[in-house]
C-alpha cells in the first residue's frame, strides 16, 4: 500500500505575515491520520528556513519550489538542492508547468534538477502534464509518455521521486478532467513507471494537480493509483489545506 502524500505549492505567495498559517497547519495534521498519510507543504524559499523551524515538532514537512542543477557557483538569483537541503527541507518540485513556462525548462533540464535533488537527499516531485492545445490533439498520453522518459533520472525510487500530473489547463482555472479522465492517465503513467522501473515504478507516488479543493479533494483520492494531491491555490489558507487532508 502506497502512503498517500498531500503537497501544498505556494508558488510566489506569502510573506512573514503568512507564517501563522504554516503555525496553523503544522498543529492542524498532528492527528493520527498523519501516520497514514505524509503531509508537506513548499512556500517560496524566502520563508523556508523559517517554515522547517516552525515545524519542527510537526508531521508537516517542508519543502522548496524548485532548484538549479547544480551545486554552487556562479548562478544569480538560483538556489541549490544542497541549499534547500542546508534549510532542512526534505522535498522540491521540479518542472512544474510554470518553470517550464515561465523559464522554458525542458525536460532534460527538469531531469538535472531531479538528479541535483537525489544527490542532495532530497525527494524529487517531477511535475508533467498536458497544455489544452495538446489534449485537444488527443495528445495527452504520448505528452505523459515522453516527460516521463525524459525528465525522470535513472536513480529515481519510490523513495527519491514522486510524479505530480498537473494538466496544465486545469492549474489555477476551477478545471478539473473527469474522474475517468484522471483514472486512465493514471493508469497510463503506473504502467510506463512499472515498464521503466520495475517495482520501484509500481510502489512510486502519483500525485494529482489542478483546482485541487476540499469539494473534490476526497473523491479525486479515490481514484486508483492516485496516491495524493498537489495544491496551489487551495494550499494558502490553512482551514482549507487541513479540510484536503481530512477528506482523504
Ligand atoms: P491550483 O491548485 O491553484 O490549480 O494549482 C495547482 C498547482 O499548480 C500545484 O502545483
Amino acid at each position: 500500500d502506497i502512503r498517500p502524500l498531500i503537497a501544498g505549492n505556494w508558488k510566489m505567495n506569502g510573506t512573514r505575515a503568512e507564517l501563522d498559517q504554516i503555525k496553523a497547519m503544522a498543529e492542524g495534521v498532528k492527528t493520527p491520520l498523519s501516520e497514514k498519510v505524509e503531509t508537506l507543504l513548499c512556500p517560496p524559499a524566502t520563508l523556508l528556513y523559517v517554515a522547517t523551524a516552525l515545524c519542527d515538532d510537526s508531521p508537516l514537512l517542508i519543502g522548496a519550489q524548485d532548484c538549479h542543477q547544480k551545486v554552487s557557483g556562479a548562478h544569480t538569483g538560483d538556489i541549490s538542492a544542497q541549499m534547500i537541503a542546508d534549510c532542512f527541507g526534505t522535498h522540491v518540485i521540479v518542472g512544474h508547468s510554470e518553470r517550464r513556462g515561465d523559464h522554458a525548462e525542458t525536460d532534460h533540464l527538469v531531469r538535472a534538477k531531479a538528479e541535483a535533488a537525489h544527490e542532495a537527499e532530497l525527494t524529487a516531485i517531477v511535475c508533467i502534464g498536458e497544455t489544452l492545445a495538446e489534449r485537444d490533439a488527443y495528445q495527452t498520453l504520448d505528452v505523459l509518455k515522453r516527460q516521463i522518459f525524459n525528465s525522470l533520472p535513472e536513480g529515481a525510487t519510490a523513495e527519491n521521486t514522486v510524479i505530480a500530473y498537473e494538466p496544465v489547463w486545469a492549474i489555477g482555472t476551477g478545471l478539473t478532467p473527469t474522474n475517468s479522465d484522471i483514472e486512465v492517465a493514471h493508469a497510463f503513467m503506473r504502467a510506463e513507471l512499472v515498464a521503466r522501473l520495475g517495482g520501484e515504478g509500481a510502489a512510486m507516488r502519483i500525485l494529482y494537480g489542478g483546482s485541487v479543493k476540499p469539494g473534490n479533494a476526497g473523491e479525486i483520492m479515490a481514484i486508483e493509483n492516485v496516491d495524493g494531491v498537489l495544491v496551489g491555490g487551495a494550499s494558502l489558507k490553512a482551514d482549507d489545506f487541513l479540510a484536503i487532508y481530512a477528506a482523504c
